[in-house]
């Protein structure tokens, strides 16, 4: 297993569509198994191929709360064919948006097909933080970050913050600054 980068926004292959998984392999279960790695070091509750600079659609998610307890999950090709009409709305935040939550509104429950690990088709009902988690990560898979639920003007301000820690960090680093900030992210969000 190892640690994968995880690349962060504004990065272009962010915004590009992954390509479906032909099938379940040795090589995709060895991505599959580094990403569920890099999502618990991070930490994080959830992550998409394409945070690693996989273009592919396979996800990871692994929920663990008083009220949702998921065990890690690990789907490939996951489709969403089923939401409720009701909405939720949860306060998200992304391991490629460091540091930055906000409000998105989605159906509180929706009906998830996928491959596991074997390449076994699956089907799971998801509600709660599972549901907005799922329907988060599948996002990534289209090129969708959560601030693209948002209004421009927030979107455009957390794109230009993280511009500028990025350049910070760029000139400590060029400095031989120690970058390496204490971390006191709130895991909770990190989807
Ligand atoms: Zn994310």
């Amino acid at each position: 297993m190892a640690l994968l980068p995880i690349l962060t926004a504004p990065d272009p292959r962010l915004k590009k569509k992954s390509q479906p998984v032909a099938t379940v392999d040795a090589e995709l279960r060895q991505l599959m198994d580094d990403m569920l790695e890099t999502m618990y070091a991070a930490p994080g509750i959830g992550l998409a191929a394409p945070q690693v600079g996989a273009l592919k659609r396979v996800i990871v998610l692994d929920i663990d709360r008083e009220e949702v307890k998921t065990g890690p999950l690990l789907m490939a090709n996951p489709e969403i064919i089923e939401a409720s009409d009701e909405d939720v709305s949860y306060e998200e935040g992304c391991l490629s948006v460091p540091e930055h939550y906000a409000e998105v509104v989605r159906p509180a429950k929706v009906r998830v097909r996928y491959l596991d690990r074997e390449g076994a088709r699956q089907e799971m009902e998801c509600e709660g933080l599972l549901a907005t988690c799922v329907q988060h990560e599948i996002d990534h898979l289209d090129g969708i970050l959560f601030i693209d639920h948002i209004s421009a003007l927030k979107r455009n301000m957390i794109l230009r913050k993280l511009l500028k820690t990025r350049k910070e960090k760029e000139r400590d680093e060029a400095e031989g600054k120690p970058t390496d900030k204490a971390k006191d992210k709130d895991s909770a969000h990190a989807l």
